[in-house]
C-alpha cells in the first residue's frame, strides 16, 4: 500500500493553497493528491463568465498538468475517496486502491442543492461538467430563469447577451439574503430591473413540466414558460466521508483553530469545512474561495507542524453584476450596531461600513468602485476603529489609512 507524508483529497482552492504552501517550506514531503474529477484545477467562480460566452473554457483553469509535476504530487484524479479509516491513516479509493497518510487533508467542498433531477432543460452550476451542460443549453435560449439570488444563479444571468429574456425567482422578500444588508439589496435590485430582469421575490417553483419549453407554475400562480432553468438555491457541503469514519460534523466538517477535525492527523478546509467567523467567534461554514485558500494554507502549516492559529473566517466576496461591481466583506447584516453610508445607487458608487457598539469596523459593501475592498478587508482583520467618513470619500488616502491600521 503506497504511503504519503500528506494526502489531499480535493483539487480546488483549498487543496491548491496547501500544495502551495507545503512546497514553499518543504520539497521531501511525499503529498497525494485525490480528486474525482478528472482535470486539472479550475476556478468554479469563473464559470458564469464561460457559460455567457465572455470567455472560453481554456480559461477557467487555474494551473495546468505540469503542476502538479513541478510540485512533485502524486495525483489520483478521476477517483473518488469511498472510504476513511482514521485509526488506519488509510484512505480507500473507489477502484479499490487504499492509500496510507500521516496527515489527511479534507478539502471536499460542496454540493448544489438538487433540483428536480433528470429535467434535460434544467441544471445546477458547481462543476465542469455542469458548466458544459449550460453552455449547451443556454446558447440557443431565447429565456432562462434562474431560482435563488445567490453568486451562482444572478452571475449566469448577468452574464447572457441582453437580448435574452430573464427571469429570477427568489423566495425571500430580496435578492442576496444571506450575502448583505437590505439597503444594498435594494439599490442592486433597482439595477438588476433596469438591466431588464424580471424579479419575482417572495415566490418559489411549485411546478415544473418538460416539452419543447420548460413550463414553471409559480407560488404565486404566475405562469412562465423559459427555455432553461439554473437553480442556485444553496449548498451541501460534502461531509459523508467524514461522518461515516467518525469524525465531528455539524454543517460541515467541524474544525479548530488550527484547522484541525475531531481526529488529531485529520484537517479540513474550504467549504467542506465548519469553523470560526471573524466577526461573531461563532462556526460557520463561510463558502467563499478566499475562506478556501486561507484555511487550505492554515491546515498546510499545522500538517508540516508549524504550529499556526487561524483567527476566523470571513466573507470576502467581490463580483461583477450586471455591469457593476460589487464587494462584500466581514459582517453585513441589518442588525449591526451602526453603519455609516457614503454615496448612493444612482451615483453608481456607494459604500457602507458596519461598525460594532465600540465603534470598530466589522464589514463593508461596496457597489460601484470595489478597488480598494482589500482595505476594508484589512481593517475588519485588524479590528480598526472607524476613522471618520472621509474614509469612504475614496480621496486617494488609502495609504494613509494603511499606515494607521498598520
Ligand atoms: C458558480 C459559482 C460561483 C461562485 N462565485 C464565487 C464568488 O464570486 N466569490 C467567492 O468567493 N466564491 C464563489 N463561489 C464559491 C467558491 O467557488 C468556493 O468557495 C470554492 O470553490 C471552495 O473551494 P474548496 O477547495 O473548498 O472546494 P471545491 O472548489 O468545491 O472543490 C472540492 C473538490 O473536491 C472534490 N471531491 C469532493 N468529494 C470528493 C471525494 N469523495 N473524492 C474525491 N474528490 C472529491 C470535488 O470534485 C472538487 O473538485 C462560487 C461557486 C460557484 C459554484
Amino acid at each position: 500500500m503506497p504511503h504519503f507524508d500528506i494526502v489531499i483529497i480535493g483539487n480546488s482552492a483549498a487543496g491548491l493553497q496547501a500544495i502551495r504552501t507545503i512546497r514553499r517550506h518543504c520539497r521531501r514531503t511525499t503529498i497525494a493528491l485525490i480528486d474525482r474529477e478528472d482535470s486539472p484545477a479550475y476556478s468554479r467562480v469563473l464559470t458564469p463568465y464561460f457559460i455567457g460566452g465572455k470567455t472560453g473554457r481554456d480559461n477557467l483553469f487555474i494551473v495546468d498538468g505540469s503542476f502538479y509535476r513541478e510540485m512533485g504530487v502524486a495525483t489520483f484524479f478521476g477517483q473518488a475517496a469511498a472510504a476513511l479509516d482514521p485509526e488506519r491513516g488509510e484512505v480507500r479509493l473507489d477502484n479499490g486502491e487504499t492509500l496510507h497518510f500521516g496527515s489527511l487533508l479534507l478539502a471536499l467542498g460542496s454540493e448544489a442543492r438538487p433540483f428536480s433531477p433528470g429535467l434535460k432543460r434544467v441544471s445546477t452550476l458547481r462543476h465542469m461538467a455542469d458548466a458544459d451542460k449550460l453552455e449547451g443549453l443556454l446558447k440557443p435560449a431565447a429565456c432562462v430563469t434562474a431560482l435563488g439570488a445567490g453568486l451562482v444563479s444572478v452571475p449566469v444571468l448577468s452574464h447572457l447577451s441582453p437580448d435574452v429574456e430573464r427571469h429570477l425567482i427568489v423566495s425571500s422578500g430580496r435578492i442576496f439574503s444571506r450575502l448583505l444588508d437590505a439597503e444594498s439589496a435594494a439599490i442592486l435590485e433597482e439595477h438588476f430591473t433596469a438591466a431588464g430582469v424580471h424579479l419575482h421575490k417572495r415566490n418559489d417553483i411549485v411546478e415544473v413540466s418538460e416539452g419543447d419549453r420548460l413550463h414553471l407554475t409559480l407560488a404565486s400562480g404566475e405562469k412562465l414558460a423559459t427555455d432553461a432553468l439554473v437553480v442556485g438555491k444553496g449548498v451541501i457541503p460534502n461531509t459523508t466521508l467524514a461522518r461515516q469514519a467518525g469524525l465531528i460534523v455539524k454543517d460541515g466538517i467541524v474544525v479548530d483553530e488550527h484547522c484541525r477535525t475531531s481526529y488529531p492527523a485529520i484537517y479540513a478546509a474550504g467549504d467542506a469545512a465548519e469553523g470560526k467567523d471573524f466577526v461573531t467567534g461563532e462556526t460557520t461554514v463561510q463558502g467563499n474561495w478566499i475562506t478556501a485558500v486561507e484555511q487550505g494554507e492554515v491546515a498546510a502549516l499545522n500538517m508540516l507542524g508549524l504550529d499556526r492559529l487561524y483567527e476566523g473566517s470571513m466573507k470576502n466576496n467581490i463580483t461583477e453584476v450586471f455591469g457593476i461591481d460589487v464587494a462584500v466583506v466581514g459582517y453585513c447584516s441589518d442588525d449591526a450596531p451602526r453603519t455609516v453610508t457614503h454615496g448612493s445607487g444612482a451615483s453608481r458608487r456607494f459604500r457602507k461600513l458596519f461598525l460594532n457598539e465600540k465603534d470598530r469596523i466589522i464589514g463593508a459593501v461596496v457597489i460601484g468602485e470595489t478597488n480598494d475592498s482589500g482595505l476594508y478587508y484589512q481593517m475588519v482583520r485588524a479590528r480598526s476603529p472607524f476613522p471618520g467618513k472621509q474614509l469612504l470619500h475614496g480621496d486617494n488616502r488609502y495609504g494613509a489609512f494603511m499606515l494607521q491600521i498598520a
